[in-house]
């Protein structure tokens, strides 16, 4: 099976995300009413997750935008509810929605087993603030406690899709509150993340050289002028990539070289931190969307720190700052160095076994 040889070339590639156990916070600084989750988190850290920055914890934060988003001014929605869990048969049926069935099949038992002490749109916001966890160079993100079930589901066509314009998105996101530059701190997500379904032939497909890595080489790649697909052609929401094995969704490489967004897209490329600490923040309120916080009791203390990384943005192997598409009108994109050796050849994202290989 393919996935096998990807990964002992993502292993020989990262030498530096071997899976180690996730170094958990002192309990002790843990409040009393959120102790409970201590074991809660353990099991899905060791159990779920594996201690990975991989497929399961890609999906579980790819979760928290696809449940947390479904809400508007105008036709309502419960937001950070947890509906895609318990009304997942109208929202998995939402296109924009596709490939999330994976998710469902790997996170629903641990849902379920938890599901006396965990409300639903808790535990998607918790998995996914803990999916963090192993992934080098991720912010420490907020996990605040206390949704009540959800009520209903989403309506439709409230998440974007990649190929809305950057237009449409920035109208949708900013009616529950996000800025173009909120949206593009929210999409340093795709620094941890792939395609399971743009392109119907290949599953686990990066958007950027380092999927285990919340490093800066999203906003990189993204700007490198398109030369290749890495399966086939004239799939929707599908732009030509620059790196072998790397899939480009056409929201990105809008958002990268839209006028309103395309300088603080840039300004990512050499400040991991900003990055982190943007992203962080925009979660932080994605998590609440429709909650009422002052209800909700703060048990941050429960999620780790991620592992720290030291990031060193380079251009990839064989390309340039003459590969750059200049899109900010106001400042230069850095004359990177250029990473030594080959062109890369990306692996696939090696797939958790949820025995369910369809999509
Ligand atoms: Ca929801
Ligand atoms: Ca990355």
């Amino acid at each position: 099976m393919v996935f096998k040889t990807a990964l002992s070339a993502l292993v020989f590639a990262l030498p530096a995300v071997l899976s180690l156990s996730i170094k958990r916070e002192a309990d002790a600084l843990v409040p009393e009413k959120c102790a409970f989750l201590l074991p809660i988190r353990d099991d899905l850290l060791d159990n779920l997750f594996t201690n990975e920055c991989g497929d399961a914890a890609h999906g579980a934060l790819r979760l928290i935008f696809h449940d947390a988003i479904g809400i508007s001014p105008t036709v309502g929605g419960g937001g950070a509810d947890g509906s895609i869990l318990i009304f997942n048969e109208t929202e998995l049926a939402f296109p924009a929605n596709d490939g999330l069935d994976d998710v469902l099949d790997d996170v629903g038992p641990f849902f379920l087993k938890f599901a006396d002490v965990l409300s639903p749109g808790d535990f998607v916001q918790f998995a996914g603030a803990l999916s963090l966890a192993a992934c080098p160079g991720a912010p420490q993100v907020e996990f605040l406690l206390g949704r009540p079930p959800p009520i209903a589901a989403s309506p439709p066509n409230l998440v974007p899709e990649p190929f809305d314009s950057a237009t449409t998105i920035s109208d949708r996101m900013g009616s529950v509150g996000f800025t173009p530059d909120d949206v593009v701190a929210l999409l340093s997500s795709h620094s941890i993340a792939g395609a399971d379904t743009v392109d119907p032939t290949l599953q686990g497909v990066p958007f950027d050289s380092t999927p285990s890595v919340f490093d800066t080489n999203i906003f990189i790649d993204v700007l490198l002028t398109g030369t290749l697909f890495p399966g086939t052609a004239g799939n929707q929401g599908e732009l030509m990539t620059a790196i072998e094995g790397t899939l480009r969704l056409q929201s990105d490489s809008e958002i990268a070289r839209d006028a309103r967004t395309a300088c603080t897209w840039q300004s990512f490329v050499t400040d991991q931190a900003a990055m982190a600490a943007n992203f962080g923040a925009q979660v932080a309120r994605l998590a609440v969307l429709g909650q009422d916080v002052n209800k909700l009791i703060d048990c941050s203390s429960v999620i780790p720190k991620p592992p720290s990384l030291i990031d060193i943005p380079e251009f990839p192997p064989g390309q340039t700052i003459a590969d750059i598409d200049q899109s900010c009108d106001l400042v230069k994109f850095p004359n990177l160095k250029t990473a030594p050796g080959p062109p890369l050849v990306v692996p696939a994202i090696p797939q958790a076994d949820s025995g369910d290989d369809d999509s």
